[in-house]
């Protein structure tokens, strides 16, 4: 029976190809693993990843309660900014609360007694193609620039966090800035009981050199008798999901345009806001060309130029791949459309449709 469109599908057979690299991580180096749950959310399929990672790390109140709630494990706090609110609130969930700036720490740190706490440092360098996206940044406000900053708080702290990577492949790059990270900081790290490394290493990629990226990991923990941390995102997660979409209507303006019944915008909104196209499944591809387009209102609702093995009619089925981090997360009402369901195909092959939504849940969210 065809499924009605459009909905995000998640592959617990895929996942578990990424978690099973993050396992060989921890196996290897030592280091934890902690999904970023800013990435991803969908804790349908946490009762999978539990089982090959140590828990979550958060951007918010919300998320950290989320990731008590449905992974367990042990739960990370770390928020940009908190509220005094917040902060009451993250101490009920959280074993780590993780400041941004000294001012926080400082502030906040008399309501969390008990709690491990943790303070973000800039190192001043970074790895990311997008500037949206790069934590060192001129003028960046993600953590504590100063050394002597650092030092003045750092009796208040078990643990540091640098998150200054952004979709990073390249090892030797990895293992140099952890070098430059030892130099500057070194004195403070030998002080401390943890360290997270953050986000944004592609360790689980086709070709990483993952024997290469545990020796570096298991010579920095050692050299500083920390325990390291990971935070991956998109790396535990990536090549798991597709966004399984119906043509709805075909036009012609210079191309052949076929439209879908979802929208970048609404749907798939990381890839409008980097300008990047959207991945078709490799299941379809030939010769037919067509450009693939949302049906909200936006004149540049496009997910991108494809070539087809067949024609595309009403009817037609799109697969979008790569559709899980920073997309499920972002999906919102924009136009009022139909909001992609949540389907996960489990490990033996049944697929689960795990949330339908409707009207009132559109409605629910305005007032
Ligand atoms: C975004 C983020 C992550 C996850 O990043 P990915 O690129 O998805 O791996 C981890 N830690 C922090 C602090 C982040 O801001």
């Amino acid at each position: 029976m065809k499924m009605q469109t459009p909905y995000y599908l998640i592959d617990e057979r895929k996942l578990l190809r990424n978690l099973k690299r993050i396992e060989r991580v921890r196996e290897e180096s030592g280091a934890k693993s902690m999904l970023a749950l800013k990435c991803f959310s969908a804790w349908c399929v946490f009762g999978l990843m539990k089982q090959y990672m140590d828990g979550t790390t958060s951007s918010s109140a919300y998320e950290a309660r989320l990731g008590h709630d449905t992974f367990g494990k042990e739960t990370h706090a770390y928020c940009v900014g908190y509220t005094k609110e917040d902060i009451l609130s993250v101490k009920k969930y959280a074993d780590k609360v993780i400041f941004n700036s000294a001012s926080q720490l400082k502030r906040f740190f008399p309501l969390v007694r008990g709690a491990k706490l943790g303070l973000r440092v800039n190192p001043g360098f970074s790895y990311s193609h997008y500037d949206l996206a790069d934590p060192a940044r001129r003028n960046s406000r993600l953590g504590v620039v100063a050394v002597k900053e650092l030092r003045a708080v750092s009796s208040l702290l078990s643990g540091l966090m640098f998150h200054f990577n952004c979709e990073n492949d390249d090892v030797d790059n990895f293992a140099a800035s952890l070098d430059r990270i030892s130099r500057r900081y070194g004195k403070v790290l030998d002080a401390m009981e943890w360290v997270s490394l953050g986000g944004g290493l592609y360790f689980t990629k086709e070709g990483y050199e993952l024997g290469r990226f545990c020796r570096a990991l298991r010579a920095f923990s050692r050299r500083h008798g920390v325990q390291v941390y990971l935070e991956p995102g998109e790396s535990a997660i990536t090549q798991s999901a597709q966004l399984v979409t119906t043509v709805v209507d075909v036009v012609h303006n210079g191309c052949d345009i076929a439209i879908v019944d979802a929208s970048v915008e609404a749907h798939m909104l990381d890839l409008l806001i980097y300008r990047i196209p959207a991945k078709i499944d490799k299941s379809c591809s030939g010769k037919h060309r067509y450009t693939v387009a949302g049906r909200s209102c936006l004149a540049g609702d496009v997910f991108g130029t494809y070539g087809f093995r067949r024609r595309l009619h009403p009817g037609s089925t799109v697969l979008f791949a790569d559709a899980a981090g920073y997309s499920m997360v972002k999906k919102n009402w924009f136009n009022g459309l139909g909001m992609p369901s949540i389907a996960v195909q489990r490990l033996n092959g049944s697929i689960d449709v795990v949330r339908r939504f409707t009207y009132n849940d559109f409605k629910n969210n305005a007032s």
